[in-house]
């Protein structure tokens, strides 16, 4: 790739390069103290590991037990972050091209078209093994089944039934998929010839989800009302750190005023109101231009929806039930009826002034459910807005008319 610089093979001018970016993310961390800065460090710091010449390398999907791959001492490799992590540094442009010369459809969505670019052009380091779930789309199966075929690697799928719209996954569901989770770890403990200390990584896991638990249950009581945009950001970057050590002690930084100061919603002067909104699905990671003209005009995302999971811990001495019930039951999974019932729900609980589901593109996940999500916040008299996006774009004018659209509903509100 010319004129690109080498930061991701094997190169020791690669790792010089690597090495720099991990201190001077450190520095931040060390200098803020916060959760996020530190989540940034961990995930980061972890994931560098994936490039190391011999590494294991699960690519996973978003929703995948990283506590199964935590109990070997594996990192994750989550596409979508490493999409949304490359598009936001200099190899933006290079994995950009590259994803524009493939032979893919362009409705493909953005997070997968960019994850396969990279991982063909070197930009992520290719899988040792593929392991999916069905929550939440297809797309993320179909790339990590093709993946597997490329790079002759094993690929898995743990397969979750859509739940019932209106109670709780059966127990017969929970068991059926939590043997499914029990033979596969002991599968990745084959394939590595690693020893498994699963106990382990749940108590890591139980302490992250104890701390994240507290901190969604103030919000949700309005005792506490944090930056959805941004803690969104922190919790998708979390993703690779359950189970693990740093993961547990981030997550605990949320309880402290200081750790979570830079995720803290804004207040505003002489006592006004801020528009509280509740956001739907994921967000522009790289336009934070929207949520600044948000801010001027009295308006703030306070929750978000993808934020609802890992909340409760799972028994130790048998994890698995409690594994599978967070798939099963996991709020974006389901029918859109569901999906729509849980988030009326949720911003009535809230008392948000609104509510915003960005629809990105490609996602048929995402805007399958749209019109039924619509009518029904429709029906319940709450402000809804959608607008369309790429989660990976930066700029254009399809940003610029989401902005106007975000403006008028602003307004209106
Ligand atoms: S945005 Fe939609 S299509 Fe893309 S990874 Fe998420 S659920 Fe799948």
């Amino acid at each position: 790739m010319p004129g690109m610089a080498d930061v991701t093979g094997d190169s020791f001018s690669a790792s010089l390069i690597r090495g720099a970016f991990l201190a001077q993310t450190r520095w931040k961390a060390m200098k803020s103290r916060t959760a996020r800065r530190y989540m940034e460090l961990h995930a980061l710091s972890a994931s560098l590991e994936l490039f190391k010449p011999g590494a294991v390398v699960p690519w996973v999907s978003y929703l995948f037990p990283t506590e199964l791959l935590a109990s070997y001492g594996i990192t994750p490799m989550i596409p979508e972050i490493g999409a949304a992590t490359l598009t936001g540094t200099d190899l933006r442009g290079p994995v950009e091209s590259a994803a524009d010369r493939m032979p893919l459809a362009r409705d493909v969505c953005s997070y997968h078209r960019i994850a396969l670019a990279a991982v063909e052009n070197d930009m992520l380091p290719a899988p040792t093994m593929c392991l999916g779930t069905t929550p939440l789309c297809l797309g993320k199966e179909c790339l990590l089944e093709m993946l597997a075929l490329r790079y002759d690697a094993p690929f898995r799928e743990i397969r979750v039934p859509l739940p019932p719209d209106e109670v709780e996954a059966s127990s017969e569901v929970v068991a059926d998929v939590a043997e499914q989770m029990r033979v596969l770890h002991e599968d990745i403990g084959r394939w590595t010839g690693r020893k498994p200390d699963l106990k382990k990584a749940i108590g890591l896991s139980n302490r992250a989800s104890a701390a994240w638990g507290r901190v969604m249950a103030e919000r949700l009581a309005g005792r506490l009302e944090m930056n959805g945009r941004r803690t969104f950001a922190t919790v998708f970057l979390g993703q690779l750190l359950w189970g693990t050590e740093e993961g547990a002690r981030d997550f605990e930084r949320l309880l402290t005023e200081r750790g979570r100061s830079d995720l803290l919603a804004p207040a505003l002067d002489e006592g006004r109101r801020l528009k509280r909104l509740l956001w739907l699905h994921t967000v522009p990671h790289h336009d934070s231009e929207i949520f600044e003209m948000m801010e001027r005009r009295g308006a703030v995302v306070i929750f978000e929806e993808m934020g609802q999971m890992h909340l409760e811990t799972v028994d130790p001495d048998d994890p698995f039930p409690g594994l599978a019930r967070r798939l099963t039951d996991n709020v974006l999974w389901g029918s859109s009826t569901r999906r729509a019932r849980l988030n009326v729900a949720l911003a009535k609980r809230l008392k948000v002034d609104g509510a915003v589901h960005f629809n990105h593109w490609g996602c048929r996940h995402g805007l399958g459910s749209l019109p039924v999500v619509r009518s029904a916040f429709v029906e319940a008299g709450i402000p809804f807005l959608a607008i369309d996006g790429d989660a990976l774009g930066r700029g254009g004018a399809q940003q610029e008319k989401s902005r106007q659209a975000m403006e008028s509903f602003l307004e209106l509100l």
